[in-house]
């Protein structure tokens, strides 16, 4: 007989993975490679050196190595906030009522809320490692700017973060908190670096972007031989990292014999989903095991169902080396949609390579019921999820939904990236019915393509 389900499955201290799991390793058919932005020939590991620290531009180009070394430094500061807990959600499903079983593997146990910080230690530890003095990144939203000032200043670097400007002014308490850690933050665009200076001549009242911040960021690392950039999504290294969430997952659900039918996670840059289904789409590669797995996106920027295959850049700037994936178009400015952490215009290549193949679904979803399903699972849940993370609450609840109407017993389990008390704004919104769910047209769609680079 099965062991009865805890509502949380916790795992001891030593049962923290010792390897971080490489999923292009198990793929027969690899993601393509990445482009130097000027030669677009397949980049190098000394090119790539020259951006990231050497351990990392070294991981960035490893697709044959399955398992890496998880160092020691590392795993102790995970110890801090990991293993993290797998929650069988049971208000949930008695909520619903239905006949699946929901779980959920939450990453929102720290001060910076997120998952971000696995990827942001392991960042953190190899640029001390190489004796470089700091790092610099660029934020959104500012949950990847916290989990690096936090990562820094247990290694002792120094962190520069250019937050987008309007974030920079309408999220002060993500702000202070990076202070708080030591880091340096500077509204982007600023008179700091070359790029910045351009922009502002040309753009003096311009609230920011993204691909802005990030051209600015990388800027800032080459002034200095000291200095290397770090990016908390879409890289291959940030995917590695991240399969510490699916390795734990897969543990505690082995520990009871579960396992999941499907396996749900929200998409943004792809480094949570890619992490949470590591383990899982490994052993499908394998032929051990079949799964469904599924990306959910936001309806506003929609690059996996409404986005094309091919080589683009990786930021506004197109400094940054080309990737081929799923993109909508460096140049695709989404809608102000209130899922900061979902508005990058392309996926990473190895969840873009594996839907590609067919191994993978994805869902695009509204806002509103994105909002919807946060409320309902909050109200009976207790945790407040972030809004990015409701994107897979709302498409676990709607297959929880359809095994009420078939009477499937499916396990459902999905990822819940973090908590949303900094997105409280957000929320007003919904509950005071001001909330809007802008869908691109096929126009704005095709004028984002259109500028897609010729190869
Ligand atoms: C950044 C972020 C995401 C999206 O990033 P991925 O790289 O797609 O995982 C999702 N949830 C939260 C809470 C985030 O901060």
């Amino acid at each position: 007989m099965q062991k009865e389900i805890p509502y949380k499955i916790y795992l001891e201290e030593t049962e923290l993975p010792k390897q971080w799991l490489n999923l292009r390793a198990f793929m027969p058919h690899k993601p393509a490679p990445l482009l130097h932005p000027q030669t677009l020939r397949p980049i190098t590991k000394t090119e790539l050196s020259e951006v990231f620290c050497e351990e990392l531009a070294k991981q960035e180009l490893d697709d044959t190595t399955p398992y890496i070394d998880i160092p020691d430094e590392v795993r102790n500061f995970y110890k801090m906030y990991r293993p993290a807990p797998l929650i069988r959600a049971y208000f949930l499903e008695k909520e619903l009522d239905t006949p699946a079983k929901i779980y959920y593997k939450f990453e929102g146990n720290n001060t910076s809320g997120s998952h971000k910080l696995n990827s942001a230690i392991a960042q953190a530890y190899y640029a001390k490692a190489q004796g470089l003095s700091g790092v610099t990144t660029e934020t959104g939203a500012g949950q990847w700017g916290t989990a690096l000032s936090m990562a820094c200043s247990y290694f002792g670097l120094d962190c520069k973060v250019f937050m987008v400007k309007c974030s920079y002014e309408q999220k002060p308490f993500r702000r202070e908190v990076m202070r708080t850690y030591g880091a340096t933050v500077t509204p982007s665009p600023s008179q700091t670096t070359k790029i910045g200076r351009e922009i502002l001549a040309r753009f003096p009242n311009t609230s920011g972007s993204l691909g802005c911040a990030i051209s600015e960021a990388v800027e800032a690392s080459m002034q200095s031989e000291s200095y290397r950039y770090a990016l908390g999504s879409v890289l291959n290294q940030v995917l590695l990292h991240q399969s510490i969430i699916g390795l734990e997952a897969k543990t505690a659900l082995d520990k009871y014999s579960v396992k999941p039918d499907v396996i749900i996670g929200c998409a943004g840059g792809g480094s949570n989903l890619g992490g949470l289904i590591a383990p899982f789409m490994a052993e499908q590669l394998q032929g051990k095991a079949k799964y469904r797995f599924i990306a959910v996106e936001p309806a506003s920027c929609p690059t996996l169902t409404r986005g094309k295959y091919a080589y683009d850049y990786c930021d506004t700037g197109k400094i940054c080396p080309l990737s081929k994936m799923y993109t909508l178009g460096s140049g695709f400015i989404p809608s102000a949609s209130h899922a900061g952490g979902l508005r990058y215009h392309g996926m990473t290549s190895t969840l873009s390579e594996l839907y590609h193949q067919g191994l993978m679904e994805a869902r695009a979803v509204t806002q509103t019921s994105v909002f919807s399903a946060a409320e309902q699972f909050a109200r009976v849940e207790g945790t407040l999820p972030a809004p990015e993370s409701a994107h897979a609450i709302r498409v676990a609840i709607d297959e929880a939904l359809k095994c009420k109407q078939t009477g499937e017993e499916k396990t459902i389990l999905f990822g819940l990236t973090g908590t949303g008390y900094f997105d409280m704004m957000s929320y007003e919104k919904f509950h005071d019915g001001k909330m809007t769910d802008y869908i691109p047209s096929d126009e704005e769609i095709a004028n984002g393509l259109a500028g897609l680079p010729t190869l």
